[in-house]
């Protein structure tokens, strides 16, 4: 039997990052699974998600960059190298810019697009060694349009795409291929803080006209992560029931 192949996946207990990790689990993955809440309950989670294969929860803050190390070193010294890595951890903060703290714009920043940098390049320097490596970003519809109330959120967002485009180009002459998925609105803890008529209003402008699913998104995830994904790099595949075209 070939040997198992590895996949870090950062924000991977809850949402979209939950649904990224049982996909990569139920096709032989062996999984580092960050997180970063202290009463996380790994013990439901790896039932949950395990499927034959070894799981590696790992708590660090990906905004810091020496935590960031820590999860990768961690990742490496279970598992010796790692094939894939899913840079989902992201956060909202949103309000309009007259509104919006400083603070709140640097946080959105330091863990969705800082957080990206942060574990990207501890991870790269063992791809490289390999020549070898799949890294799939999560950006977001809205760091393609843009949206009113989130502009931190889509310069972060919009930052991963061009971070993304820059380490394809980069990384390609070792093997390596970059891309990112842009979910449109999604089921997750995220989105469930939106009231009723905010939901209403978004499912009306979605031309398949309803939320997306996080497992819809894992499906896409595991495309551009999976083995079966050779000759794709530098691109942002939307999943978002066509709300960009
Ligand atoms: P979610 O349900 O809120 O889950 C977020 C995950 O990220 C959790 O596992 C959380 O860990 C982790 N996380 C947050 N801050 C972190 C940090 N500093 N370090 C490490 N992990 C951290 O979010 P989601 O809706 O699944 O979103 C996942 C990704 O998709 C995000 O990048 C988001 O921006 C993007 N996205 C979501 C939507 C949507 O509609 N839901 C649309 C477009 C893009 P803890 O559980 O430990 O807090």
């Amino acid at each position: 039997m070939s040997e198992n192949k590895v996949a870090v996946i950062t924000g991977g207990t809850r949402g979209i990052g939950k649904a990224i990790a049982k996909i990569f689990a139920q096709n032989g993955y062996n999984l580092v699974i960050n997180y970063v809440s202290e009463n996380t309950d790994i013990e439901s989670l790896e039932k949950e998600i395990k499927n034959n294969n070894e799981i590696l929860f790992v708590r660090a803050n990906v905004s810091k960059f020496d935590e960031a190390e820590n999860l990768i070193k961690n990742a490496i010294e279970r598992f010796g190298k790692i094939d894939v890595l899913v840079n989902n951890a992201g956060i909202t903060r949103d309000n309009l810019i007259l509104r919006m703290k400083e603070e709140d714009f640097d946080s959105v920043i330091a863990t969705n697009l800082k957080g990206t940098f942060n574990v990207t390049k501890n991870a790269v320097s063992y791809m490289m060694k390999k020549r070898t490596g799949k890294i799939v970003n999560i950006s977001s519809v809205v760091g393609v349009s843009g949206n009113a109330g989130q502009c931190n959120y889509a310069a972060s967002k919009a930052g991963i795409i061009g971070f993304t485009k820059s380490i394809a180009k980069e990384l390609a002459s070792r093997g390596i291929l970059a891309n990112c998925i842009a979910p449109g609105f999604i089921g997750t803890d995220m989105t469930e803080v939106l009231s009723d008529a905010v939901k209403e209003n978004i499912n009306n402008q979605i031309p398949l006209k309803r939320m997306g699913s996080p497992e819809e998104i894992a499906k896409a995830v595991y495309f551009l992560g999976g083995e079966e994904n050779t000759y794709i790099t530098g691109q942002v595949l939307n999943v978002d029931g066509g709300m960009i075209m």
